[in-house]
C-alpha cells in the first residue's frame, strides 16, 4: 500500500473524529467475516449478538464479508465464461457478494425489532482509487454513516468494497472486508474495532493445519503485518497496515463462542522477550530461475520492469555470485531466481520466453509445488542464531531448504510444498511455540 492511500484518510479522520470524541459513548466496529455469516443461521446468530451489543447502549458499525464460498463461486462462473475477464465487470460482480450479506443482516435485526441499515461500500463513503480487484482506499466520508448512527441505528456495511470518483465499483482485495472495518474504525475513531472469524484469534501457527497451535493474547502490528504477508490469512496484510498507520487497536475473536482473542496493537517492551511469535507457511507457490543472465548494469531492471508491468508479484529475488568463466565469450553471467505464487506462472512465463530467446538469458527452469515457511518475531531484532536454529530443526526434520531469505524480524525458506506442513511442525516445536503460557 503506497503512502498516497494512507496520506489522505488523515484529514477525514481528524474531521470524522470531532462528533464521536465530544459524545463520549461506547462506538464499535465489528466485522464478520464470510464463514461467521455462511448461511440463514449464522446471519441469526450474528443479529442475536449484535441486537445484544445495541440493547445495552452500544452504537455499532457492523462490516461484513460475502457468505463463504460466494466470492470464489463468482469467479470461478466469470472464469468458466472467459479466461481473463474484465476487471471491471469482476469487481460489480464481485461486489455482490457482500451486499447480498449486508441487506439479510439488517433485515433479521429489523425482524429483531432493531432500527438497521445496510449500507454498499459506495454508499457508506468508501472512495477507492480505479485499481479494478486491488484498489487503495483515497479516503472516506463517514457523512452518511454518521448521520444513519445518529438516528440510533445500526449500521451495516458491505466490506471488500468501494467506489471511484468517478463512480465505479472497486474491490479490495482478497480479505477486503478486513480493511473496510479498520478504515471505518480509523475514520469514525471507534471506541473497539472487533474482528469476527471462524477461530478464536490469532494463533502461533494455521491451528488447522497445526495442531499445537497456541492462541496468542497480543501482537505488534509488525508481527501481524509478517505474519499476514507470509501466508496466515486470518488478516488481510494491507488491513494491518492501514491498522498500524492510524493506530487503530483491533481485537481478532471467534464469532462463535464469547472467548478472549488476540489484541493486535503497537508493539510494547515486554512483548521482545518473545524471539519467534508465530510460523506461517504460504503454499502453492512456484520457483522461476533464469541461467546465464548478462551480469552487467540494468539487466535486473530490465527483467523486473518487463515483469512489473505484465502485473506480476515476485517475491524473494536472489542473484547468485557471477560466474566468469562460464560466460559466453568470456563474459560475466549470473543466475536470479525468485518465486512467485503458481497461478501467475503462466503470466510470467509469457514474458520470459520471448526474454530469452531475445537472448536475456541462456535458460529458464521453472518449479511448481512449493512453498514458503516464515517464522516472525520482533524479539529477532535483539537475539541471534535464530536463523542458525530454524535450520538445524528444518535439517532435524529432513526438510530441504531451497532458498532463505530474512529481515529484521522474519526468517523466509522456500521447500518443497509437500514437505510444508512438516517443516511448520518443526518451527513450532524448535521455538516451544506451543509451550508457552
Ligand atoms: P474470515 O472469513 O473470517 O475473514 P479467513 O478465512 O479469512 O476468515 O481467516 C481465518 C482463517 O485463517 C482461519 O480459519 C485459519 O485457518 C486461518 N489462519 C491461518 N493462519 C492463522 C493463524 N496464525 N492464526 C489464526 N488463523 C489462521
Ligand atoms: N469476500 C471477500 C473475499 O472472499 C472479502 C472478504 O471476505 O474479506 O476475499
Ligand atoms: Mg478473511
Amino acid at each position: 500500500m503506497g503512502n498516497e492511500e494512507l496520506g489522505k484518510v488523515n484529514f477525514w479522520i481528524w474531521y470524522g473524529g470531532i462528533g464521536w470524541q465530544s459524545k463520549n459513548m461506547a462506538f464499535l466496529v465489528q466485522k464478520y467475516g464470510g464463514t461467521s455469516v455462511a448461511n440463514l443461521e449464522r446471519i441469526q446468530k450474528v443479529a442475536e449478538r449484535v441486537a445484544e451489543s445495541r440493547r445495552k447502549g452500544n452504537r455499532l458499525v457492523v462490516v461484513v464479508s460475502a457468505m463463504s464460498g460466494v466470492t470464489d463461486g463468482l469467479l470461478k462462473m466469470a472464469r468458466g465464461l472467459h479466461a481473463e475477464p474484465s476487471e471491471r465487470e469482476m469487481d460489480l460482480l464481485m461486489a455482490t457478494g457482500e451486499q447480498t450479506t449486508t441487506a439479510l443482516l439488517a433485515i433479521a435485526l429489523q425482524a429483531r425489532g432493531i432500527a438497521a441499515v445496510a449500507m454498499t461500500g459506495a454508499q457508506a463513503g468508501i472512495v477507492t482509487d480505479g485499481t479494478h480487484m486491488k484498489a487503495r482506499i483515497a479516503n472516506v466520508s463517514p457523512k452518511a454513516v454518521q448521520a444513519h448512527l445518529r438516528l440510533g441505528r445500526v449500521v451495516i456495511v458491505a466490506g471488500f468494497q468501494g467506489q471511484t470518483m468517478e463512480g465505479q465499483v472497486t474491490t479490495l482485495g482478497r480479505g477486503g472486508s478486513d480493511l473496510t472495518a479498520i478504515a471505518l474504525a480509523a475514520v469514525l475513531k471507534a471506541k473497539r474495532c472487533e474482528i469476527y472469524t471462524d477461530v478464536d484469534g490469532v494463533y502461533t501457527a494455521d491451528p488447522r493445519t497445526e495442531p499445537g497451535a497456541r492462541k496468542i493474547a497480543e501482537i505488534s502490528y509488525d508481527e501481524m503485518l509478517e505474519l499476514a504477508s507470509t501466508g496466515a490469512k486470518v488478516m488481510q496484510a494491507r488491513s494491518v497496515e492501514f491498522a498500524k498507520k492510524f493506530g487503530v487497536v483491533f481485537e481478532v475473536r471467534s464469532s462463535f463462542n464469547r472467548a478472549r482473542g488476540t489484541m493486535v496493537k503497537e508493539e510494547a517492551k515486554s512483548m521482545e522477550r518473545v524471539v519467534v511469535r508465530g510460523v506461517s507457511l504460504e503454499k502453492s507457490q512456484a520457483k522461476v530461475t533464469l541461467v546465464g543472465v548478462a551480469d552487467r548494469p540494468g539487466v535486473a531492471a530490465k527483467l523486473f520492469t518487463g515483469i512489473a508491468k505484465a502485473g506480476i508479484n515476485v517475491d524473494m529475488i536472489v542473484q547468485n555470485i557471477s560466474l566468469p568463466m562460464g560466460g559466453r565469450q568470456g563474459k560475466a553471467q549470473t543466475d536470479i531466481t525468485f518465486t512467485l505464487p503458481r497461478e501467475e506462472l503462466a503470466k510470467v512465463r509469457k514474458f520470459l520466453e520471448p526474454f530469452v530467446r531475445s537472448g536475456g538469458a541462456r535458460q529458464i527452469l521453472f518449479k511448481e509445488g512449493v512453498a514458503k515457511l516464515s517464522v516472525v518475531g520482533i524479539g529477532m531484532r535483539s537475539h541471534t542464531g535464530v536463523a542458525a536454529q530454524l535450520f538445524r530443526a528444518l535439517a532435524a526434520a529432513r526438510v530441504n531448504i531451497q532458498m532463505i531469505s530474512t529481515s529484521e524480524i522474519k526468517i523466509t525458506v522456500v521447500v518443497d510444498e509437500e514437505a510444508g506442513s512438516k517443516a511448520v511442525r518443526a518451527a513450532h516445536r524448535e521455538f516451544r511455540l506451543g509451550k508457552r503460557v
